[in-house]
């Protein structure tokens, strides 16, 4: 039996880059993924780079040069006829960046002298894992620690069944190749959003059937707001309050019945994608000896190390509680790595970003005002609009604003809120000031290049004790 210091159950951005880390410490380990391709080839990089960020993000990139082409040029003094929308090669361009990235990820696990092993693991007892390789076989690793990397997959609902046609998951509508006349979208989150955004630029008309009442509620309501009304304005049709009950197909489409204030409605779409969330791959995980703890929603409960109720069995990504997200998933990652080699090593869970990749962006960071309310918290805030950004006048791009919160008697940074234009790079600044404890007045006094966007988070710090220079 081979035997390893650590086996990592996932290839995603939790699992390999843990590989990586426990590589680069020494310690002799294996990386096993169950995903193939069509052609029974071994697929790295989970769902981010498969299904997730990466293709969301490439489709987002090529329907925003779409639209920009089509709607905003013209106002630069640029004139374009017969332009054209080609969705097979932008279709193709995803799909080769998926190709490179999935090498690269290859490339560095070789580089690292990581053992890459593609079949289903399965936790036997005595910290074995029992490998199912795709020719039948089966191997048993012997593995002094184990890492639990294997992600999430998409929720499904009763009331609309996925049948790879009319009705598809979030995987599904990133390989669409014709652009829907109208698409349907149930559920108004993070994914959502984004694949909704990237459609309708393309050319459908979009409904969102959401089921709250609240418009993204864990984002802060200023912003969401802002976001709110700019996809609307862009021709998104959001409906609040709207829970899909049910759905049949009808010849080539999809019939939708949802209730709201006003009682059961229906809506006919050619095609709908169901975004209700997404749920750990935790189930089916090991021998039934190995009581793995799980929660309410299937996550497994890890302590501080991101260790689980069992011993040298860690947990890390979207299979433990917290935001789904990659940067998150990779984090632990390197933590959980650092801790099995003996280094004191941990990551700050009030530190992690979120972005929503529409067009302008939302980005955040930290409390929300909502939050600091709750909780009681005494803050100051300072705010600036993109309007009144120079740099933001010259790109064309005046819509947003940065909103930064702090303690009111120390001044310390919060949360920070950006609703604009490259929000996705500009929250870094804010995420390295709030690692670093900083108050908005460090903020404030830290020269910005002018013009850039990032003077935006300059205005708002200094807006916190009101002094804003351009507003
Ligand atoms: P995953 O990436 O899900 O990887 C888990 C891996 O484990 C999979 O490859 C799976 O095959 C494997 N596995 C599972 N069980 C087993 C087993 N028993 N044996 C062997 N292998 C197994 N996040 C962001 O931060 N930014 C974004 O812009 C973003 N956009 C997204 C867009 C979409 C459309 C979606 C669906 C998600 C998006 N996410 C985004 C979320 C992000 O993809 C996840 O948070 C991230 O992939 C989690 O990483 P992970 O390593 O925990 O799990
Ligand atoms: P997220 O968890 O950010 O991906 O968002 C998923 C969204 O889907 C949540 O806001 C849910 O409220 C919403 N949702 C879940 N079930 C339904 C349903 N049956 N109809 C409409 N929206 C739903």
């Amino acid at each position: 039996m081979k035997t390893f210091d650590v086996v990592v159950i996932g290839a995603g951005p939790g699992g390999y880059v843990a590989a990586i880390r426990c590589a680069q410490l020494g310690l002799k380990t294996a990386c096993v993924d169950k995903w193939q391709d069509d052609t029974g080839k071994a697929v790295l990089g989970g769902t981010c780079l498969n299904v997730g960020c990466i293709p969301s993000k490439a489709l987002l990139e090529s329907s925003h040069h779409y639209h920009n082409l089509k709607h905003n040029f013209a106002a630069h003094g640029i004139s374009v006829t017969g332009a054209k929308l080609d969705l097979a090669t932008m279709q193709k361009r995803r799909e080769t960046i998926i190709g490179n990235l999935g090498q690269g990820i290859a490339g560095l696990l070789r580089k690292n002298k990581v053992t890459s092993l593609c079949g289903h693991a399965r936790l036997l007892p005595q910290n074995q894992v029992e490998i199912s390789l795709a020719d039948g076989t089966k191997e048993t690793l012997q593995a002094k620690n184990i890492i639990i990397a294997t992600g999430s997959t998409p929720v499904e609902i009763p009331s609309a069944p996925l049948n790879g046609d009319t009705i598809v998951d979030s995987s599904g509508a990133l390989t669409f190749t014709r652009v829907p006349k109208r698409l349907g979208i149930v559920g108004a989150g993070v994914i959502g959003l984004e694949l909704g955004s990237v459609w309708s630029r393309l050319g459908s008309e979009v409904v969102l059937l959401e089921a709250l009442d609240t418009f993204l509620p864990a984002a802060d309501q200023q912003v969401a707001a802002g976001l709110r009304k700019s996809l609307t304005a862009q021709g998104l049709d959001i409906r609040l309050g709207a829970r899909v009950s049910g759905t049949r197909k009808k010849g080539k489409k999809v019939t939708v019945t949802y209730s709201d204030a006003k009682g059961e409605q229906k809506l006919d779409f050619d095609r709908l994608v169901v975004a209700v969330g997404r749920r750990p791959v935790t189930d089916q995980l090991g021998a039934d000896e190995i009581v793995l703890e799980r929660d309410q929603t299937g996550r497994i409960p890890v302590n501080a190390q991101g260790q689980s109720n069992l011993p040298g069995i860690y947990a890390i990504g979207d299979a433990t509680a917290g935001p789904m997200l990659a940067h998150k998933a990779s984090e632990e990652g390197v933590a959980v790595a650092e801790a099995i080699a003996g280094q004191a090593s941990k990551i700050d869970h009030d530190c992690i970003p979120g972005v929503i990749y529409t067009h302008p962006e939302l980005a955040w960071v930290g409390e929300t005002e909502e939050s600091l309310k709750a909780a009681g918290t005494k803050y100051r805030k300072g705010s600036f609009p993109y309007l009144a950004s120079g740099r933001a006048q010259g790109a064309g791009e005046t819509e947003g604003m940065v909103k930064i919160l702090a303690d009111s008697q120390t001044d310390r940074i919060l949360g920070v809120h950006i609703f604009g234009a490259q929000a996705s790079e500009l929250i870094a600044e804010a995420v390295t000031a709030m690692e670093f404890s900083a108050s908005a007045e460090d903020l404030a006094r830290t020269i910005h290049a002018h013009p850039t966007l990032a003077e935006t988070l300059h205005e708002a710090a200094l807006a916190v004790d009101g002094r804003a220079i351009h507003f």
